[in-house]
């Protein structure tokens, strides 16, 4: 069976650089904020093209210290989207904001502006004040900031868009996480830039920003053991950032590496009873995830399987239907119709730079054998 995603091939195809890495790392003698996170902060932001990165824990972690890093936290509603990994909506909660949550757009699943702009102009009766929006880059596609990134300006709230599936993705040429007040990335082991354990980290070109962030992350230390303000333990280790100096420089190519795949997957689903995604105009998506539709979704799944093809769903329950969520968290008017419709139709391909000639061979036959059901 080819599996959905395969982090352990990503890591046997850069051993030899991660391994050496790893032992750098473990002969230091210095394990947590040393010379290995540092150089990965300023790798990772020249990569990116913004002035300053902060490693942290983890993605979660990453959306949190932005948002209070920009003042965000209890009294204050924070608009995200319901088609979403659970962690953006966890992330909001943990600052003691209220999240409010609102539909995608139906052709690339990412936030609607229309549902957007109808919050900013009158948010749901009984909430505190919308302060800031988080956009996430859905499966590696950027959203539309075109129409987000002034709705925000013209409102005054922030921006921090959650790059947590989209490294390397580009609108106009330009990185996403380079739009909005600040940027927060994952590096959970799947992604397209992946550690080998949890890893996460904000990006800004706010120095200023950075420097609060840089203390929150670490119990509000400007200096050591005085801390200023109530911070958290979130910090990226120094194997994990050494693994991810070792891996950064592979990352363009293998976006381009997936880019291609989903070039190929794309021409054999041309006729399929299976949609292939659609790319927003004028964007370099990176393709974190391959994510097909079809109201036949669960046969054709079970074909695929078949056929020795993994799948996934990204994601089966909409955050807003969840055990933890369903009945108290706030909804856009309206509700989330296109995001529900959407849970019981996605399908992901197996998507990664690894991915051989021939399973992307055996991946092209099973989706041109599908048929109507
Ligand atoms: C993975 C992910 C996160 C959270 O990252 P973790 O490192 O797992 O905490 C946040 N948002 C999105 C969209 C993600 O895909």
């Amino acid at each position: 069976m080819i599996p959905q995603a395969n982090p352990g091939a990503g890591y046997r195809a850069l051993k030899t650089e991660i391994d050496a890495a790893v032992a750098r790392a473990l002969d230091s003698g210095w394990y947590i904020l040393g010379t290995e996170i540092r150089a990965f902060e300023a790798e990772f932001a020249a990569w990116l093209g913004v002035s300053n990165a902060i490693g942290c824990g983890n993605g979660t972690d990453a959306i949190a210290l932005a948002l209070r890093g920009l003042g965000i936290g209890p009294g204050c509603t924070v608009v995200t989207v319901s088609h979403t990994a659970v962690a953006t909506v966890a992330a909001i909660e943990m600052t003691g904001a209220t999240p409010l949550l609102i539909d995608i757009d139906p052709v690339f699943y990412t936030m609607d502006p229309a549902a957007l702009e109808a919050v900013l102009r009158g948010p749901p009766a009984g909430l505190p004040p919308v302060k800031a929006v988080v956009p996430v880059h859905l499966y590696g596609q950027p959203a539309d900031l075109d129409r987000i990134v002034p709705l925000c300006r013209s409102h005054g709230v922030a921006l921090i868009e959650d790059c947590a599936q989209a490294h390397g993705a580009r609108l106009h040429g330009q990185r996403v996480g380079t739009f909005g007040d600040a940027a927060t990335f994952s590096f959970y082991p799947t992604k397209n830039l992946g550690a080998l354990g949890d890893g996460g980290a904000v990006a800004t070109n706010d120095p200023a920003l950075a420097e609060k962030i840089g203390a929150l992350r670490q119990y509000g230390w400007h200096k050591h053991y005085i801390s200023e303000e109530v911070g958290v333990n979130s910090r990226l280790d120094e194997i994990q950032a050494a693994i991810l100096r070792a891996k950064l420089p592979h990352l363009d190519g293998q976006n381009a590496r997936r880019r291609d795949i989903a070039a190929a997957f794309g021409a054999a689903l041309t006729a399929s009873p299976l949609a292939p995604p659609r790319q927003r105009d004028d964007t370099a998506h990176v393709f974190h995830l391959y994510v097909t539709r079809s109201a036949q979704r669960d046969r054709l799944q079970a074909a695929l399987r078949e056929a020795g093809v993994g799948s996934g769903i990204h994601y089966p329950v909409p955050v807003h239907l969840q055990p933890a969520y369903t009945g108290r968290i706030a909804l856009g008017p309206g509700g989330c119709p296109q995001t529900e419709a959407a849970a019981k139709e996605i399908l992901s391909l197996p998507i990664y730079p690894e991915l051989t000639n021939t399973d992307i061979e055996t991946i092209c036959g099973a989706l041109r054998s599908l048929r109507n059901g």
